[in-house]
């Protein structure tokens, strides 16, 4: 047997073993530790620059009121800002209501490539069901072309956000992004969360900004624009003319003896008239020209990027439409009416001046043609020499 000496030494030395490995343990537990609290730290660094990067553009968004400029942040400076193929930004637009506000803006709605409008909430049930919230995932073009367009390349992985105020959705902004790793389906979706929120209210403050707007620019009766509308566009449109050095042409269409109208149906019949005669106005022209009612029975369209005979052509068109159309009244019977339509055009070479006196003497020249028309037989179409 040992001494008592052995003994202790024994046991001290088996106490150093036992540090030892206490040791290693506790170092070994410590480093892993440290390893996750710098990959948290790390990630709260990310997080923190994410959080600054949303709150600038956040910020940006809600200093806007203009659904024109909302929806080019939306759409083409948040791509480039959150390093994506492309941001979409869709609306229900059950009524047309949006549509129409956007044709009314200077750019018109064809540039606004970004944005989608849809008929109703069929498309967007189907990608958020009966809970709202982001859904990321894979890139599937049957189910996100829809809401996405077609784009190249095609995106790796979608981001779709539904937008919803007051608890109803309202559309959806959709993200396409270049790696599949980007919007995968485990990732946190806590700060595309937030921004929808944001862009919820941004889209409907700005929609209903342009509608209050719109209101004092629309002609109640035949809801086309009005005359203020009109002038406050000319100026725009010859400006823009000048810039893409084009020409830019202008009808007044005028009803030919529309006061027997109201003598021998009687005011309301008039009125009823003139709506439909806007109605037959819009089906013939594009969504970027202007119509508006310039006053009593008489129109003004301004067709942007159109000759001299290519805006004979149209009017042409107009005054046969006119003249063919069965103009309904509320006891059932229809009544027919023609029109005479004057037309004159700013051509390239004569963009010289201020904007406001071309477009007044643009103008000018279709009313003398328009008077040209009516002197020399009315339902007939005259251009400006
Ligand atoms: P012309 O062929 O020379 O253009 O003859 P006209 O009868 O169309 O032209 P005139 O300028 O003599 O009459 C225009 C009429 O349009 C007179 C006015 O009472 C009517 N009018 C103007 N605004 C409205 C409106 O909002 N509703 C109705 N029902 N009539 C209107
Ligand atoms: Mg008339
Ligand atoms: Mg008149």
């Amino acid at each position: 047997m040992s001494s008592p000496q052995k003994q202790r030494d024994l046991v001290q030395t088996i106490q150093r073993g036992m540090e030892t490995s206490t040791l290693d343990a506790l170092r070994k537990e410590n480093r892993q530790l440290r390893s996750r609290l710098d990959g948290l730290l790390k990630q709260a660094h990310v997080n923190e620059k994410k959080l600054r990067r949303l709150q600038i553009q956040e910020m940006n968004l809600l200093g806007l009121d203009s659904l024109a400029d909302v929806i080019s942040t939306l759409t083409v400076d948040y791509p480039r800002a959150f390093d994506l193929l492309q941001v979409v930004l869709v609306l229900v637009d059950s009524d047309n209501q949006i549509q129409k506000l956007l044709e009314q803006l200077p750019a018109g709605a064809h540039q606004f490539q970004g944005v989608m409008l849809l008929p109703d909430m069929t498309a967007l049930e189907e990608i958020f069901h009966n809970s709202p919230t982001p859904r990321l995932g894979e890139y599937n073009p049957a189910i996100h072309a829809p809401l996405l367009g077609h784009t190249r390349p095609v995106p790796l992985s979608v981001a779709m956000m539904p937008l919803l105020r007051r608890g109803r959705l309202i559309g959806s902004l959709n993200m396409g992004a270049r790696n599949a790793e980007r919007f995968a389906t485990n990732k946190d979706t806590y700060f595309l969360g937030r921004l929808a929120t944001t862009v919820a209210v941004c889209v409907e403050s700005a929609i209903n900004h342009e509608r209050l707007a719109n209101l004092g620019l629309t002609d109640p009766l035949t809801e086309v624009n009005n005359r203020r509308f009109f002038d406050q566009r000319l100026e725009e449109e010859i400006m823009r003319t000048m810039r893409g050095k084009t020409s830019l042409a202008c009808l007044l269409i005028d009803v030919d003896y529309f006061k027997r109208i109201n003598d021998s149906y009687g005011h309301q019949a008039g009125d009823s008239v003139l709506r439909q005669v806007a109605a037959v106005l819009r089906q013939h022209l594009r969504g970027q020209d202007v119509l508006a009612r310039y006053g009593g029975e008489e129109f003004v369209a301004l067709l942007s990027a159109a000759t001299l005979e290519r805006a004979e052509v149209i009017a042409e068109r107009i005054r046969m439409a006119l003249e063919q159309c069965a103009f309904l009244q509320d006891e059932g019977k229809s009544l027919r009416i023609t029109a005479s339509i004057g037309v004159s055009v700013l051509r390239p070479r004569q963009h010289r001046g201020e904007f406001k006196r071309l477009g007044m003497e643009l103008v000018e020249r279709a009313d003398q043609a328009l008077y040209r028309a009516k002197e020399s037989g009315r339902n007939r179409v005259v251009a400006s020499a």
